[in-house]
This record gives C-alpha cells, sequence and structure tokens, in this order.
C-alpha cells in the first residue's frame, strides 16, 4: 500500500506539523509545508514542484487501515535550503485584496437630470 509521508515539520519555516495538524499542506510530491507560508508566501504553490498544495489529511490514531499505530508519520525532517524566498513566478503580486470594492453608488445614480423647460 502506497502511503503519504507525514513529514513532522515546515519545508519552509520548520514549525512542527504532527500527523493531526490542520495546519499541514502538501503537494503530491509530499513536500510539506504550514499554513502560513503557503498562504503568505507560497501562495498555494509547492516552491520545489510548482504543484499545487492542498491540506494534508490527518491520518487518524487508528482505524481499519491500521492508523499511525501501524504507519507512524516520518520523523525526517526537511528543510529547504535559505528557507522559502517568493517563488519567481509571473503571477501579479496580491496587494491589498478588496481595495477596489469600494465604489459609492452616486458614480452610478444619474446626476440630477433637470430636465430643460421643453416649448
Ligand atoms: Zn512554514
Ligand atoms: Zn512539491
Amino acid at each position: 500500500m502506497a502511503l503519504l509521508e507525514l513529514r513532522p515539520n515546515c519545508e519552509c519555516c520548520d514549525r512542527d506539523l504532527p500527523p493531526q495538524s490542520r495546519e499541514a499542506f502538501m503537494c503530491s510530491y509530499e513536500c510539506t509545508f504550514c499554513s502560513d507560508c503557503v498562504t503568505n508566501v507560497l501562495h498555494g504553490r509547492c516552491p520545489n514542484c510548482h504543484g499545487e498544495l492542498v491540506r494534508r489529511p490527518v491520518r487518524p490514531e487508528a482505524g481499519p487501515a491500521g492508523g499511525l499505530a501501524k504507519h507512524p508519520a516520518s520523523t525526517k525532517r526537511k528543510l529547504k535550503a535559505g528557507g522559502c524566498a517568493k517563488p519567481a513566478l509571473r503571477c501579479p503580486p496580491l496587494n491589498g485584496r478588496g481595495v477596489l470594492r469600494r465604489r459609492s453608488l452616486r458614480d452610478h445614480a444619474p446626476s440630477r437630470v433637470s430636465s430643460p423647460p421643453g416649448r
């Protein structure tokens, strides 16, 4: 049975990510990151393979498949050399989200139409 390698730490900031953590994200190659790095630094993309990062499913302690008791999480810490710089991608930076939302309704309302007196 192929198993996900549940790595014990964030590859960027070395934060502990125990197997029960819901803060852990991983890509299809099992590169593992914390939610802070995924959100603020990586923007959902793995810096190693450029694949999608999704929340790592929690492996139960036990259960029909054995759970962590039978298939414990990895203990090999992996850390990216130099941490995670922002990946050099061409996507435009998201600065100040929602700033453009504020548009006054008045811009749409017709300015007071003073109908010229007809004859
Ligand atoms: Zn991190
Ligand atoms: Zn990856």
